[in-house]
């Protein structure tokens, strides 16, 4: 019987009940699924080296055979030692721990190839060496193997014998016994247009690339893949938001938003102005508004989303605007409400810390839409909170909610516009991919007046001088913020915290300085009290953790000293600066880095002190740290690629998003699309439903 793509995997020569019932815990069931394991990484034969031209201090692979193996006694260590040979020369593989493992883990003849850094100590060594097993030389000799695919495994798989040199052979045989082509989903044309290679040719050559560039097309096709199905999740997603109809569409439209606009202290920049007649429109419309407002730190994204609020109060709905914390909440309150009340809009403040007599008062009053606009947390969305007529929600600098979150929303209400203003600016392949479903509103340019900010960075060594520094802009009554990545000094770890820092700071540096402290595992009503004192001048210096990050507004401050500058990201590093150069004098963030610091921190540094665009900093960002650590964890779930980089797979972003942007448009349901069309989408439905079950879980 020969072998297909549905055969269970038990039939692949090699693959017994054990390694089946092994590959069964992974959810490998058939030779297709088998197929499906791709790869961790290649080791490229013609880049490995003769032992006998190996150099004292290189980094270099060899392959060779064992000649020898045994625990050494001999000298200070026990050590495990192997000798490898090839026809050119011979070096020792040297381990000082785990004797144990390697004892029986190789015999004389087999085939290996170690990676390591050259020693010499009676001859050439490679100390704890990285060791791949390969087949028998003649299997990946010259022409056959050049390139050798290592699989990922585990220590249970590796006991049933399928390390990676055991997927290497059953893979190995799958492909070659297989003679049925992989059904290509997408049409050829497609394919062709976007530059792809097909899905037969990406499979075969993932596993055994003839050559590097032939493994870099498979790797594009199957990252291609992977961003087709989380774009059919949010196409699909945007697609079902507008068939809902909006329950209030916004009719009139002027004279309240004219009182607003005359009530405020300054003029909204043609950026700003731009931006609301987009949000504008968008309410306006039969279908509820989902936008991504971005604009750069300090743009005032703030302002402009209140202008919607205002038109939607015009219109007799109310508006609940989330901010991500307590402080924050509480900080818009406090700005706004008495322009507001200037022009008869009612507002209020619901957190979580109201007391229950508050509150209860409170949510009666927002059921019976007496108040027009609430401010507040997420308690906003408990179960007890009913608007009389919710019509728009403003979520402020939320860069933490997902598709799924955003979903309960829209159930909430009678499908109320949404307004989601990210903290920092976005790079637009994170924006199609994580905000996917929205559409964008850009706010170009900054309000006029700003100048910027100085930044330069040092090393933790000069800290006295930059001391003397907050010392002089003091004395010239200006304020200081010094920002800590911690709140304490944890176990093992030689970083100043915030709290001891502030010890220090307000009992012997700035002895006779009011110092504050604030950080996130304070009580609210610390924190806040502690923000409201340096906000009123009272305080000269306030040591603080990133809470100070997201939208805290003291005109001021114009100097931030930041701590420990190279454990923060480009993204959150410009967060934090725009803390600063809200006044018209100058003003410094001052980055400090503490030693060693690597060529990677180094770069991040340089690339802050040269730029003050938030975009560039943001696709910076994303291209050094990648969508995880920009992100945080939450929403990476869903950013975790095996093959796709955002930063570099731009074009396949696009490409994917086009191609399933036109399936969706013509759908599974119109006879008059080709059968191409409607397979796509069935296709890619079926995987993202599986992608959508695993975002729920993450
Ligand atoms: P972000 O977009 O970072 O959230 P904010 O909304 O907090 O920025 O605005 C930053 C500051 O700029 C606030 O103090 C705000 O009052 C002010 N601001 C906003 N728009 C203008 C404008 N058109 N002219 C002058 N100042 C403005
Ligand atoms: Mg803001």
């Amino acid at each position: 019987m020969s072998l297909t793509l549905d055969s269970p995997v038990q039939y692949v020569k090699g693959i017994g009940p054990r390694k089946a019932e092994a590959l069964e815990t992974v959810g490998i069931n058939t030779v297709a699924e088998l197929l499906g394991h791709f790869p961790r990484g290649y080791l490229d034969r013609s880049n490995t080296i003769d032992i006998g031209r190996v150099a004292k201090d290189a980094v270099v692979t060899v392959v060779g055979k064992v000649l020898a193996q045994g625990t050494m006694y001999g000298g200070k260590h026990k050590r495990f030692e192997i000798i490898l040979g090839d026809d050119s020369g011979h070096i020792s593989l040297l381990w000082f721990r785990g004797h144990k493992y390697f004892q029986d883990r190789f015999k004389k003849g087999d085939i290996l190839a170690a990676t390591g850094v050259v020693g010499w100590y009676n001859g050439f060594q490679l100390a704890h060496p990285e060791i791949e097993p390969l087949e028998s030389e003649d299997k990946v000799g010259a022409h056959t193997g050049r390139i050798v695919p290592l699989y990922p495994s585990t220590a249970e798989l590796g006991k049933a014998g399928l390390s990676s040199r055991g997927f290497r052979k059953a893979i190995k045989f799958a492909l070659e016994s297989c003679a049925q082509e992989f059904d290509d989903h997408l049409p050829v044309d497609v394919t062709d247009r976007y530059d792809l290679p097909r899905l037969s040719f990406t499979m075969r050559q993932i596993h055994y690339p003839d050559s590097l560039d032939n493994r870099e097309a498979a790797r594009r096709r199957l990252a291609f893949e992977e961003l087709a199905e989380l774009q059919f999740l949010v196409l699909r997603h945007k697609s079902k938001i507008k068939e809902i109809k909006k329950a209030h569409p916004l009719k009139k439209h002027g004279a309240l938003v004219k009182r607003f606009a005359k009530a405020l202290p300054f003029q909204l920049t043609p950026g700003q102005r731009q931006a609301l007649k987009t949000l504008y429109g968008d309410m306006a419309a039969d279908r509820p508004m989902n936008r991504l407002l971005q604009g750069d730190v300090g743009c005032g994204k703030t302002v402009v989303a209140l202008a919607a609020a205002v038109y939607a109060v015009e219109n007799k709905l109310q508006c609940a605007f989330m901010a991500p914390t307590e402080l924050l909440a509480e900080q818009h309150h406090t700005n706004w409400k008495t322009t507001l009340a200037s022009i008869d809009v009612t507002s209020a403040l619901f957190t979580g810390s109201l007391k229950s007599a508050a509150r209860r008062l409170l949510v009666s009053r927002i059921a019976a839409g007496k108040i027009d606009i609430v401010f507040g947390t997420h308690a906003l969305f408990s179960a007890d909170v009913q608007f009389k007529k919710l019509g728009l929600v403003v979520i402020d600098e939320q860069h933490r909610f997902g598709v799924a979150q955003r979903a309960k929303l829209i159930a909430k209400g009678a499908a109320p516009d949404i307004i989601v203003m990210s903290a920092t600016p976005i790079p637009r392949t994170l924006a199609l991919t994580v905000y996917g479903d929205l559409d964008f509103a850009i706010i170009r340019g900054l309000p006029p007046g700003r100048k910027p900010v100085k930044t330069v960075w040092r090393m933790g060594s000069e800290r006295e001088k930059i001391y003397r520094f907050i010392a002089e802009r003091v004395a010239n009554k200006e304020q200081v913020f010094i920002i800590y990545p911690l709140v304490q000094r944890t176990e093992n770890s030689d970083l100043m915290a915030a709290e001891e820092a502030h010890r220090e700071f307000s009992e012997k540096i700035f002895a006779n300085l009011n110092v504050g402290l604030v950080h996130g595992q304070m009580k609210t009503a610390a924190q806040e009290k502690a923000i409201r004192a340096f906000a009123k001048g009272e305080t000269d210096i306030l040591v603080a953790t990133t809470v100070v990050e997201v939208g805290v507004d003291i005109p001021g401050a114009t100097v931030m000293v930041i701590e420990h500058a190279e454990r923060f990201g480009l993204a959150q590093l410009h967060q934090l600066r725009g803390r600063v150069g809200r006044s018209d004098k100058p003003s410094y963030v001052v980055a400090v880095a503490s030693a060693p610091l690597s060529d990677f921190a180094r770069q991040r540094l340089n690339y802050l002190v040269g730029h003050s665009d938030g975009f560039e900093l943001a696709e910076a960002d994303l291209k050094l740290r990648g969508p995880g650590e920009m992100f945080g964890t939450r929403q990476s779930g869903a950013l975790n690629f095996r093959m796709a980089n955002l930063s570099s797979d731009q074009d396949l972003l696009q490409a994917a998003r086009d191609l399933i942007g036109k399936a969706l448009e013509q759908g599974p349901a119109h006879d008059s699309c080709g059968p191409n069309q409607s397979q796509i989408v069935e296709y890619y439905a079926a995987k993202s439903a599986l992608r959508e079950k695993i975002a729920e879980i993450a």
